[in-house]
C-alpha cells in the first residue's frame, strides 16, 4: 500500500529539506504545497490569480481555492507513496486530506510536527530571503502573517493528529542529520 507522510512546521522549519532527503531514500512523490501554488500563479491560469494576493501577503488559502488545487494530486505507482509537505494547514484540509486517504486507500503513516522556535524561524526565512528573494521572505508584513497562521491553526491540527494518534514531534532546532534520524525512526 502506498504511504502517506506530512511535514508541518513554522515556515522555515525544514520542511522542504527533509522532504528532499526522504522523497530519495524512500522512492516518494513530494507534493509540496507552497511550491504547487506557485507554479499556479507562473502558469497564468485563472485559478493561479486567485491565489496570488493570499500567497502574496502569506495568508493561507481559502478551502474553495485549495479544493481544486488538491485534485492535481494522484498516486504514482512508480512511487512508494507520497510526502506532503505544507499541507494539511488546516484542519478543514485534514478532513479533505481523510478524504484522499479513504478513496485511494493510502496508508497514513503520521503527521511530523517539525518543531522550531519563532526565533529560529525568523532568523532561517531572513537568511533564505537574501539567497532567494522569494518575495513572502523578504516582505516583513508577509512573514509575520506566516507565522500568525501557524500559532492560529497548529493548536487544532495538533489536537486532531493527537487524537487519532499520528502525531509525531519532531525537535526542527537540530541538524539536518538529526532532525531526519529522528524522522525515520518513524518510518517502516
Ligand atoms: P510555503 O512555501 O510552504 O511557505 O507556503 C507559501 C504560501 O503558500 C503560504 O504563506 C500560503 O499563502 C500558501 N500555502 C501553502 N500551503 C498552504 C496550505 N496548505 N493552505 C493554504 N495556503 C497554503
Amino acid at each position: 500500500m502506498q504511504k502517506i507522510i506530512c511535514l508541518y512546521g513554522r515556515p522555515a522549519a525544514g520542511k522542504n529539506t527533509q522532504a528532499k532527503k526522504l522523497a530519495k531514500e524512500f522512492n516518494m512523490k513530494i507534493f509540496g504545497m507552497g511550491d504547487a501554488l506557485r507554479a499556479e500563479i507562473e502558469s497564468g491560469s485563472e485559478l493561479g490569480q486567485q491565489i496570488k494576493s493570499y500567497v502574496d501577503e502569506g495568508t493561507l488559502v481559502p478551502d474553495e481555492l485549495m479544493e481544486q488545487i488538491i485534485k492535481n494530486i494522484k498516486s504514482d505507482e512508480s512511487t512508494t507513496g507520497i510526502i506532503f509537505d505544507g499541507f494539511p494547514r488546516m484542519l478543514s484540509q485534514a478532513l479533505m486530506l481523510e478524504k484522499i486517504i479513504k478513496e485511494s486507500k493510502f496508508d497514513f503513516v503520521g503527521y511530523f510536527l517539525i518543531k522550531v522556535s519563532t526565533e529560529t524561524a525568523l532568523h532561517r526565512i531572513t537568511e533564505r530571503g537574501k539567497l532567494t528573494n522569494r518575495p513572502d521572505d523578504v516582505d516583513q508584513e508577509a512573514v509575520k502573517n506566516r507565522l500568525d497562521a501557524f500559532d492560529e491553526q497548529s493548536v487544532h491540527l495538533i489536537k486532531h493528529y493527537a487524537d487519532l494518534n499520528k502525531l509525531i514531534e519532531i525537535d526542527g532546532e537540530k541538524s539536518i542529520e538529526e532532525v531526519y534520524k529522528q524522522i525515520t525512526k518513524n518510518i517502516n
